[in-house]
């Protein structure tokens, strides 16, 4: 069985076509800059010793991009298919399920019109995912099309903590409410953590903490989410590269009230322009650990707040889970950096988690423990795989 898997943004369609048999990466790409004079289409075929093409020639939309990938798979040089018919099924990741999608579903009219009524909700992303299933739809025709929902895992989150302390009409008729998202990962990483473990998934906590661009961290009881740090959008929560996470609510209408911006600019300086970039004025956290250990005050102010935020989030999520099998690092950050990892776990002896440096600086790659002998609580790396998973759970759909 062949899965292709696609994460359509606004202007780019991230793919990876999986052989199920082995749940192995056949080809992967990148096609970026869709819309724009020049392209960039990074794709790989990873059975022939990871062969490269980069093509730079525009792409005026997403379906023109979507026809390219085609050729690319099946072209005798780059490609891995003799025809698009191989493709049995395609997953698609949707960032916005809304309350309507708790499980990955099969996509027909219904759902797609459910997922579009949730565009409000999303909207940067609903739209684009959207428009790369009615493109898939057009070129696959012979393939299931799978939508596998970003908040889905979350859905288990209950009313206390997914409800915010608003007029309860709003939730009613507005449904504002927390939705948590990175739920793709977070479930990946709970269910790597539990195997790494040796323990059902279904009696194991967890702490799981994604700490990419964006980032988020989740309470995991039993296997299933009871709380996370992202809210009704991606905005709420841990410092991020672009995004504040949690402000108090009325510095927006302050504001407008007192300066020139009015709500979009607002809006765009939360989401874009605060974080760690909006303290130190860089987000790639390589760059900024290199400036503070240079003495760039800014540098170690905006690392000092983006690892007190993370600490602030494990001690509520211990107060509420009782007891922690492990947290979890995972995703770009969380997965690479050594030095996060020590900052986040330093003076924590007190919840029974005592990191060992040496295992922490492993050259290791897949899941690991790197909690000392004397840790009450394991302390996991686990790299993060949001496309596998996607894979794994349309194949089970369809199966
Ligand atoms: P996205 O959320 O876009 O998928 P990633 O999960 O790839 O992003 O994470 C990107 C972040 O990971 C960037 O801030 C980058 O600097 C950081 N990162 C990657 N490798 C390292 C490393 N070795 N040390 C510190 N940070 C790293």
């Amino acid at each position: 069985m062949k899965i292709l898997v696609i994460n359509t943004g606004s202007s780019s369609i991230k793919y990876q076509l999986f052989s199920m048999d082995n749940n192995r990466v056949l080809a992967a790409g990148n096609l970026e800059k869709i819309g724009e004079p020049e392209g960039l289409h990074t794709h790989e075929v990873l059975d022939k010793g990871e062969q490269k093409t980069v093509l730079y020639d525009p792409v005026q939309d997403h379906e023109t991009g979507m026809n390219r990938i085609v050729s690319l798979l099946t072209d005798a040089e780059t490609g891995v298919l003799k025809d698009k018919s191989e493709v049995d099924a395609v997953g698609h990741r949707v960032v916005h399920g809304g309350e309507a999608f708790k499980a990955p579903t099969l996509i027909d009219q219904a759902v797609l019109e459910a997922i579009k009524e949730n565009i409000p909700l999303a909207p940067l992303h609903n739209p684009a995912n959207i428009v790369g299933i009615e493109t898939s739809q057009k070129i696959f025709t012979d393939a299931v099309q799978v939508a596998v929902f970003d908040t889905a895992f979350h859905h288990t989150i209950p009313p206390k903590a997914h409800l915010y302390a608003l007029p309860y009409e709003l939730y009613t008729s507005m449904k504002i409410r927390r939705y948590g998202f990175h739920g793709t990962s977070h479930h990946y990483v709970a269910q790597t953590a539990a195997d790494l473990l040796s323990k059902p998934l279904e009696s194991t906590n967890l702490i799981t903490i994604h700490l990419g661009n964006g980032g988020s961290i989740t309470a995991i009881e039993k296997g299933k989410s009871i709380d996370t740090s992202m809210g009704m959008t991606p905005l709420e929560g841990l410092i991020m590269g672009t995004r504040s996470g949690d402000v108090d609510p009325a510095i927006h209408s302050y504001l407008i009230r007192n300066s020139d911006m009015n709500i979009e600019d607002v809006d765009a300086v939360l989401n874009k322009n605060s974080g760690l970039k909006g303290i130190c004025g860089r987000n790639d956290m390589r760059e900024i650990l290199t400036a503070a250990k240079n003495g760039d005050g800014k540098a170690k102010t905006a690392l000092d707040m983006y690892v007190y935020r993370i600490k602030k989030y494990i001690g509520a999520y211990f107060a509420i889970l009782t007891t922690v099998d492990a947290i979890v690092f995972t995703a770009g950050i969380g997965e690479h950096s050594t030095d996060i990892r020590e900052y986040v776990c330093d003076n924590l002896q007190n919840l029974g988690l005592i990191l060992d440096k040496t295992r922490n600086v492993s050259v290791e790659k897949g899941p690991r423990q790197i909690q000392s002998d004397l840790s009450k609580t394991k302390i996991l790396v686990i790299p993060t795989n949001e496309e596998l998973k996607i894979a794994l759970e349309t194949k089970k759909l369809i199966e």
